[in-house]
């Protein structure tokens, strides 16, 4: 069975490069592609397809609704309809080339929502939707002046991944169906609004915005943010996006990003979107970043005031190169989004700060993994590369293995290659895909024949991609800051001294491997002595912050009023990474009643996203 799909597969690659002879870089190319069968959107592409969303909304903080008119250019293969996917909208006319035509909303999936079936002619070359937003919308978050920076007005963003756009916007919502859009937005006036998508760079009297966004990208990157914004300039092309009270510190953290662009384009070739800006959001947004394309979306967790967690920035940054310019055509192909982004991350990172910080972050991401690796030793099959989520919502493949598995992958291959080979290959194959759909199957056939093959190399990539855990050959990571760090703690926990001379210059990124690797039999009292001496109750860094609450929670520490430190950090920040550790914790700990006790004020502050993990864990 696996071999016939594969053949498929590969005849259908074959078939879809045919148009893909041209290899000048800044020709967008949008081949007659044929889309492989997927099981998260209702869209019948190979019927018929939309190319051009040209969206006219107004944003309505009164009623928290969204209405307007989705109009998208199509391409009829001859259907009589054209499927669309829509979740919690309601839908209150459609038209076909100017004409009103029928529609019919299907059946409710908890997952993915409702067919949207609109009845088309042959000729039909445009249809129109008139739509609202309802209060069940998963992608939209609302936020009241109270939840934002300056306190001053409301707030609202977007989280389009991995299949919340159908929430906002009646789409064709599948990563392999790429758009280009022109929107109009209609925000209050004290109000600005950016998307992901040639941005204003100041307000406006009339509170009316336009966009535009000329490459094609799938519906999951189409992002909007509305609030009380402002924009600082780094360079010609990078820039940062913030409240008026975040803008400096924003601007001050993220001052290498030309640099980093830099880094990125020496390593697999030019930035191909413009633009590269950030938006902070307020502490409720659920990731670390989103790598909507020409403007990321940020966490303000970030902000530590001395750069150290400036490689979310890197990482969303080579999502340019790995997800947004090469997207994975199915969302169990999402390794290939994040596994070569965390590589690629990590090169960014090494090229600009060196060797030692890069390897940090990698046996940071090692350990991760470990962890994920226990979290799922009751499902081995979500510990494989290529997943099978069908019938699952694609949100339970983001987990480590896609990122820090599919890292090692690489850094294993590129041990095995060297540099010069997967340099060259990784370069050629965003050239190759650029603005397209790859998935896992396509990978392997381009891998064999334009590295390993070529090289004449064996390498046992079918198990690193579909068997569960990790092979034996897996690179070994080290670093000698780390291994410094597990000492200076064996040592303490033996002797109960410290010397704080030798930890007087340790980066956040070695405070977090100190305090993670506490084995179970820490005494509250070494706790608490470590706490007075190094105040890791009060860190100002988020990142060190959370692993600490973390060991707080599991080893029932309750020192320096940590606990309404931990319910404080818990209503304040949304994003999910942070939230989900600590209600893990709660609940490894036997302290769900207490977890419960937070979650009340707490869930209303949350990102749908966030919520919903956090209700599975504490079995809601
Ligand atoms: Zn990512």
């Amino acid at each position: 069975m696996k071999n016939n799909i594969l053949l498929n597969i590969i005849i259908i690659v074959l078939l879809a490069s045919c148009n893909n002879m041209n290899d000048n870089e800044t020709i967008i190319h949008r081949p007659t592609k044929t889309y492989l069968e997927e099981s998260h959107s209702y869209a019948q592409p190979n019927d018929a397809v939309t190319t051009h969303l040209d969206l006219d909304i107004n944003v309505d903080f009164e009623t928290q609704v969204i209405s307007g008119t989705a109009t998208y250019n199509i391409v009829n293969n001859g259907s009589e309809q054209i499927i669309l996917d829509s979740k919690f909208l309601e839908i209150e006319s459609v038209t076909a080339n100017g004409v009103a035509t029928t529609f019919k909303l299907g059946e409710m999936d908890a997952t993915l929502g409702q067919p949207l079936t609109i009845a088309i002619k042959k000729d039909t070359k445009q249809i129109a939707i008139t739509y609202s937003t309802t209060a069940k919308t998963e992608a939209l978050q609302w936020l009241t002046a109270q939840q934002t920076a300056d306190k001053t007005n409301p707030f609202l963003f977007t989280q389009g991944q991995a299949i919340l756009t159908r929430t906002w916007i009646p789409i064709q919502d599948s990563p392999q169906i790429r758009i280009t859009y022109d929107a109009t937005v209609k925000v209050p006036e004290q109000l600005m609004a950016v998307m992901s998508a040639e941005n204003p760079k100041a307000k406006n009297e009339n509170g009316i915005y336009n966009f535009k966004m000329e490459q094609p990208i799938p519906a999951y990157l189409i992002a909007l943010a509305v609030g009380d914004i402002k924009y600082k300039s780094i360079s010609d092309r990078t820039g940062v996006y913030a409240e008026k009270s975040m803008l400096d510190k924003v601007h001050e953290e993220f001052s290498d990003m030309e640099k980093m662009v830099v880094a990125a384009e020496n390593l697999y070739g030019a930035y191909d979107w413009d633009q590269f800006d950030v938006i902070v959001l307020p502490p409720s947004f659920p990731f670390g970043g989103m790598e909507n394309p020409r403007l990321t979306f940020a966490t303000p967790t970030v902000i530590a005031g001395d750069k150290s967690l400036t490689s979310l920035v890197a990482h969303e940054l080579a999502h340019s190169w790995s997800g947004n310019l090469v997207t994975n055509a199915t969302w169990n192909d999402f390794w290939l989004n994040e596994g070569f982004t965390v590589y690629f991350e990590i090169r960014i990172m090494e090229a600009l700060y060196g060797k030692d910080r890069a390897n940090m972050l990698a046996l940071i991401g090692r350990q991760d993994l470990e962890d994920e690796l226990e979290a799922l030793s009751d499902l081995p099959n979500d510990t494989k590369l290529k997943l099978d989520l069908k019938g699952r919502n694609p949100d339970d493949g983001m987990n480590s293995i896609a990122y820090d598995k599919g890292y090692l992958f690489l850094r294993t291959l590129e041990e095995k290659v060297g540099r010069d080979h997967i340099d060259a290959f990784l370069k050629s194959y965003f050239k190759k895909n650029a603005f397209s759909t790859t998935n896992t199957e396509d990978f392997i056939v381009y891998l064999n024949e334009n590295l390993l093959d070529k090289n004449n190399i064996t390498f046992n990539t079918e198990e690193w991609i579909y068997q569960p855990g990790i092979p034996d050959n897996a690179a070994v990571i080290e670093s000698d800051a780390f291994s410094n760090a597990e000492n200076t703690l064996e040592l303490f926990l033996k002797t109960n001294k410290i010397d704080t001379a030798v930890t007087q210059n340790w980066t956040p990124q070695e405070w977090v491997h100190f305090v993670r690797n506490f084995p179970p039999g820490i005494t509250l009292e070494q706790m608490k002595q470590l706490d007075d001496t190094f105040d890791f109750t009060n860190s100002s860094n988020s990142y060190i912050s959370m692993v600490w609450f973390e060991q707080s929670i599991l080893n029932g520490y309750d020192g320096n009023n940590v606990d309404s430190k931990i319910s404080e950090f818990l209503n304040t920040v949304g994003r999910r990474w942070y939230v989900t550790t600590l209600f893990n914790a709660f609940a490894k700990a036997d302290r769900i009643d207490e977890a419960l006790e937070i979650y009340k004020t707490a869930r209303g502050n949350y990102h749908s996203v966030t919520a919903n993990t956090v209700d599975g864990i504490l079995g809601l």
